[in-house]
């Protein structure tokens, strides 16, 4: 059977441990047809993206990269566009559109740094309402598209990464169910693919990918488009998790 892919790959050049090269060795090694690489897009205030200069660097190796092994993988240059990321996007092969922090007054909220900084944001800039939160949060989520022209929604509902068997706030509540269907809807409209990202399995936040199964589910009923995807930080974890995702509907082996 053939070998699976990767498009969702950091690098010492944002926050992933590996250089690009070691990654592409460890794909060549897995016997991965392709490789995509998906750095995180410059925003102002974050300290996990690359840097303007760093960006430029990313997209030579890449490029350097993909001449060297051309007779052994596929390379891309991708890029996850946050969407508040202040550089353009034109010169990769594809985008990863994703919500990473949510804005409000003054601050900008991070959905997905750490459990403290979650429950911290939710206590002090929205009285404690989790579902609140929630609705701002998939209200930017529906808007990625547009906001980025990306090709693949990145990690549907970051927000759960924290909220393993539901602990902190419940997703079978109407108006967390309400506030994600209707992100999901407006997306499905879209010519995007939607990430089953395996990410959160790999550093033990979760134990199922995002998107929660009952989302999968509800993507799979509307035909939408599907892509796997380790939001690989550690070569270790490339494929990680993906395997048992084959032949799901609805499901592409690359972004193009
Ligand atoms: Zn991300
Ligand atoms: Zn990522």
């Amino acid at each position: 059977m053939r070998q699976l892919s990767n498009f969702h790959t950091h690098s010492v050049f944002c926050d992933g441990k590996d250089s690009p090269e070691e990654l592409v060795l460890e794909a060549i090694r897995l016997g991965c047809p392709a490789l995509g690489f998906s750095g995180h897009a410059h925003v102002s205030f974050d300290s996990c993206c690359m840097s303007v200069e760093g960006t430029e660097q990313y997209k030579a190796e890449i490029r350097r990269l993909r001449e060297k092994y051309a007779q052994q993988i596929r390379l891309y240059l991708g890029v996850e566009q946050d969407a508040f990321s202040d550089l353009p996007t034109e010169d990769y092969d594809y985008v990863i559109g994703s919500v990473h922090y949510v804005p409000k007054g003054e601050k900008w909220l991070s959905v997905d740094e750490s459990r403290e900084s979650f429950l911290r944001n939710v206590r002090d800039c929205y009285g404690g309402e989790f579902y609140a939160f929630a609705e701002d949060y998939f209200a930017l989520v529906g808007g990625i598209y547009e906001r980025t022209g990306c090709r693949i929604v990145g990690h549907f509902d970051l927000i759960t990464k924290f909220n393993e068997g539901d602990c902190l706030f419940d997703t079978a509540h109407p108006r967390y169910r309400s506030a994600a269907l209707r992100a999901l809807d407006r997306l499905a409209e879209a010519p995007v693919l939607f990430e089953i990202n395996t990410g959160a399995v790999a550093r033990g936040y979760r134990r199922t990918p995002y998107p929660a199964p009952w989302l999968l589910e509800e993507l799979i009923a509307r035909k939408a488009g599907l892509i796997l995807s380790s939001d690989c930080h550690d070569r270790r974890d490339l494929l990680c998790g993906l395997e048992g995702y084959r032949g799901l509907p609805g499901l592409h082996e690359t972004p193009f």
